[in-house]
């Protein structure tokens, strides 16, 4: 069984002002697929994978029944990054920073904002998106961790892993590896190059929960499992992942499902008091995607599963 949904966001997040996605079900529940637009249809198949893992295959034993979230304080205002730490319950917040066309000052206004609003005892993070040069990275992450009265990490400064490697020899703010993680051919580089001191670890563009699984083991990195902006049924496999890492100490970027004006489940996976059940979700709220927005995302689905052998049986039947 297939279905589309499609929802307006909240805050404008990663250039985008709506997100959409295909849901599919299958014997062990509801999966989904939905990579971003701009993503090629290779780059699609470990998402499709994930999918599929999740429709037919049970989710690994939890260790846990509630996974600790941050919240995720988009390239907005102070004042809205405020309200934003203040009405989410959760003391991990990651900040957006580097956006295209917003300066080092407003990065550094936000920041200071969500400090305030947090207190002294929560955790600030950063995540630029590789948006920084080496040398803009050296200037701004020491600047961010001072507006920040101390940063847990900095997540992504600059895009290659030999960059990211050289900053970390230059900064004393932990590092985060996320797109040198989901976007390498070998996200294994990260750990031969000793670039991260964290590694950012996402259900969709890594195959599945089993295949991050693997890679955690390989990577022998502290981790955070974040979210690719999912419905609250890709936000579960999320959970499950986070829920199954017995050695998970920071909170996961999995609390992003209060950026939909609308998600597809009826309960949908926002945090209470700063952490998320686990559990499978089913969209018993869904809006459907309009007419040509479904037929994009079925077309996808179908060239995504030619590209990568993938046999969508199971989940069409
Ligand atoms: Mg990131």
């Amino acid at each position: 069984m297939i279905a589309v949904y499609s929802t307006g966001l909240r805050d404008r997040f990663r250039n985008l002002d709506r997100r959409d996605g295909v849901l599919l079900r299958g014997p062990a529940g509801w999966g989904e697929f939905s990579p971003f637009w701009d993503y090629d249809d290779v780059t699609c198949v470990p998402w499709l994978r994930a999918a599929v893992e999740a429709a037919t295959l049970p989710y690994p034993t939890p260790v846990r029944e509630r996974v600790a979230v941050n919240a995720t304080v988009p390239a907005v205002g102070p004042v809205r990054a405020a309200e934003i730490v203040a009405s989410s319950g959760c003391t991990t917040v990651k900040v957006k920073v580097a956006q295209a066309g917003q300066s080092l000052g407003e990065d550094l206004d936000r920041v200071a904002a969500v400090r305030d609003a947090l207190g002294p005892s929560g955790q600030v993070r950063v995540d630029a998106n590789a948006a920084w040069s080496l040398e803009d990275a050296v200037r701004a992450v020491p600047a961010l961790d001072r507006a920040a009265g101390g940063l847990q990490y900095a997540e992504q400064p600059v895009a290659g892993v030999d960059d990211l490697a050289r900053l970390r020899r230059r900064v004393s703010v932990p590092i985060a590896a996320d797109e040198s993680i989901r976007r390498a051919s070998d996200p294994l580089a990260v750990k031969r190059a000793e670039a991260a001191d964290v590694v950012v670890i996402k259900v969709q563009p890594l195959g599945g929960v089993r295949a991050c699984l693997a890679l955690v083991a390989e990577l022998g990195l502290p981790m955070v499992v974040s979210s690719a902006l999912e419905s609250s049924v890709g936000i579960a496999a999320g959970v499950a992942l986070a829920a199954a890492l017995p050695g998970i100490e920071l909170a996961s970027g999995l609390a992003t499902v209060t950026m939909f004006e609308q998600d597809v489940a009826a309960t949908p996976l926002v945090p209470e008091a700063g952490s998320l059940p686990g559990g499978r979700v089913a969209p018993t709220a869904l809006t459907h995607a309009p007419d040509a927005v479904a037929a994009r995302w079925l077309e996808r689905l179908h060239r995504v599963a030619d590209v990568g052998g993938i046999d969508l049986d199971e989940v069409l039947a």
